[in-house]
């Protein structure tokens, strides 16, 4: 059962819509990562859950009950945001306990609860520094550890790591994910990075101009793209629309592609495809080749493995394979470019 029902869920800002028919089931225990580009929506959804901005229509239930007609401070969710709002008047643990002084719990509760915290995000013996004495890191636990506090049913987090170094924020998604694990709070993490989204989430939801294009494991949204957007938005991708004939070989304009295997070779007509540039094969081309014929613009190490670009008239092309295996190419060869039609995900829209 979901925990968390967003239906048909649309926000307008004057004329301009921010959401459009937004429709998610998250269950309990539930690790979501909203993903998409600048400016498609991925906040305002977020602050609609908090209960900090109101939607213009759609029904947003927790639990079955409305969760609407919630107070933003009665919805018993935590939250952590890019920009931390850390009080620096109060010490460490009296930011963490502060949620539960709101509450009215007991000064001796509340510091346990606090001191608890701190051990489980790793800042044990912190509790009575000013926030101002702490890493950027540090504060970002600490801020974790306020929206925990409160025990909360949903815990909302907002682009909280992007304001750190690369391996500070890879070190702080793990452990994020871990503590989600062990404490099986449902929740909601904005990210505009697919690799962030893909080493965290359960579910990634892509978002696209107000609207989700696609939700799914990150091995589905990886492997299985089912819009063109979500294709080109998972990470490096060849995408190109050949055309299919029952029993005989697909082309690409005059280029050969080779005969389709499986369900693929009984496709007629013209079909988007999609093929990672792990499953591209790269050989010298030679005068009488009739396959897909590049030339190589670009080839760069990226530590285990060499990126190749190339171009096919003014479609590009890019393929990566280890770097002790790859085949050595320079900028200018001609290149015959191959793949196995198993490799090949047609794209449904
Ligand atoms: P980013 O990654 O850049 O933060 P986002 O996906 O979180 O982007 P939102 O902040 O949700 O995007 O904004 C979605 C759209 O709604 C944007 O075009 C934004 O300009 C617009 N928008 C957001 N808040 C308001 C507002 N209060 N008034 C008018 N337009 C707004």
């Amino acid at each position: 059962m979901a925990t968390l029902s967003l239906s048909n869920i649309q926000k307008s800002f004057g004329t301009f819509q921010a959401l459009r028919d937004v429709n998610l089931d998250i269950r309990s225990g539930e690790f979501i990562c909203l993903l998409g580009g600048s400016g498609c929506g991925k906040t305002t959804l977020l602050r609609i859950i908090a209960g900090l901005e109101e939607m213009t229509s759609g029904n947003l239930l927790l639990e079955n009950s409305d969760l609407s007609s919630i107070e933003c401070h009665k919805r018993n969710v935590g939250m952590v945001f890019q920009s931390l709002a850390l009080f620096p008047h109060l010490n460490v643990g009296d930011n963490i306990a502060y949620g539960l002084e709101v509450r009215g719990v007991a000064k001796s509760k509340r510091r346990q609860k606090a001191t608890d915290l701190l051990e489980v995000v790793g800042l044990s013996g912190l509790y009575e520094r000013k926030v101002s004495a702490l890493s950027g890191g540090q504060r970002q636990r600490v801020a974790i550890a306020r929206a925990l506090a409160i025990e909360p049913k949903l815990f909302l987090m907002d682009e909280p790591f992007s304001a750190l170094d690369a391996g500070l924020r890879e070190h702080l998604q793990i452990e994020v994910k871990k503590l989600q694990r062990k404490l099986g709070v449902t929740t909601i993490f904005v990210t505009h990075d697919q690799h962030e989204a893909m080493s965290i989430a359960d579910r990634i939801v892509i978002l696209n101009e107000g609207r989700i294009e696609q939700a799914g494991t990150p091995t589905e949204v990886y492997a299985r793209p089912q819009t063109r957007f979500v294709a080109d938005f998972m990470g490096t991708n060849n995408i190109f629309s050949p055309i299919f004939t029952p029993g005989a070989d697909a082309m690409l304009e005059d280029a050969n592609l080779g005969r389709p295997s499986g369900e693929l070779g009984q496709w007629s007509g013209k079909h988007t495809v999609a093929v990672r540039p792990e499953y591209l094969q790269l050989k010298p081309a030679s005068a009488d080749s009739t396959g897909l014929v590049g030339t190589v613009d670009f080839v760069r190490l990226l530590g285990a493995s060499i990126e190749t670009e190339l171009s096919v008239g003014d479609r590009s092309f890019v393929h990566t394979m280890v770097s002790d295996r790859a085949p050595q190419f320079a900028v200018g060869d001609s290149v015959e470019i191959s793949f196995d039609f198993d490799h090949a995900w047609v794209i449904p829209s």
